[in-house]
């Protein structure tokens, strides 16, 4: 992506950094590629960064749906919705999820609807709060659309997680 398409003042060096340190990003690639045309570098690159896959989930077998509650998983950064480990995530974490072709075909859906991933295997664009559209990682937590300020440091078992159970529109 060239340095016109970031214009917050702000970030817009990082921003920028971050895609011209990338190999073969084409600007505007998302809406040029499918999700299983994209390389390795690209699909990273989609992440807004909202941390909301990071939240503990309930799998409601009768109903067939996944219920996320307000507890992030204990290597999420709830400040900055960024995982602390993010390298080692899964060998860290057996319950860590690698986010991929196939987890997006899973049924019950277990993304947020508006996650990046989703969204597009969903055939829709990414929204304009997202940093690669808006040109500031900042934006997803402005727009309320990451969990910025809406989660809690809890230890979540199966005997209280319902408790926490949300019901967010973004989810
Ligand atoms: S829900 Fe999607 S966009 Fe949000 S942090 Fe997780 S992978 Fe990234
Ligand atoms: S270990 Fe996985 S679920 Fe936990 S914060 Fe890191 S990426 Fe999120």
């Amino acid at each position: 992506m060239s340095q016109n398409n970031c214009y917050l003042e702000d970030e817009k060096n990082t921003v920028c950094e971050r895609l011209n340190q990338a190999d073969n990003v084409e600007p505007f690639f998302w809406q040029k590629k499918s999700l299983e045309e994209m390389s390795e570098t690209e699909w990273e690159l989609l992440c807004s960064g909202c941390g909301k896959c990071c939240l503990h989930k309930i799998n409601d077998r009768e109903n067939k749906k996944t219920l996320f509650t307000n507890v992030a998983c204990r290597f999420l950064d709830i400040e900055i919705c960024t995982c602390k480990l993010y390298e080692h995530r899964h060998k860290a974490d057996s319950g860590c999820r690698k986010i991929n072709i196939e987890s997006l075909k899973e049924t019950p859906r277990w993304l947020p609807k508006t996650c990046a991933y989703q969204l597009l295997y969903e055939g829709k664009d990414l929204p304009n709060w997202h940093y690669l559209v808006s040109g500031s990682f900042e934006t997803v937590h402005k727009a309320g659309f990451s969990i910025k300020g809406r989660t809690i440091n809890k230890v979540i078992t199966a005997e209280n997680c319902h408790k926490y159970i949300i019901d967010w529109d973004d989810i």
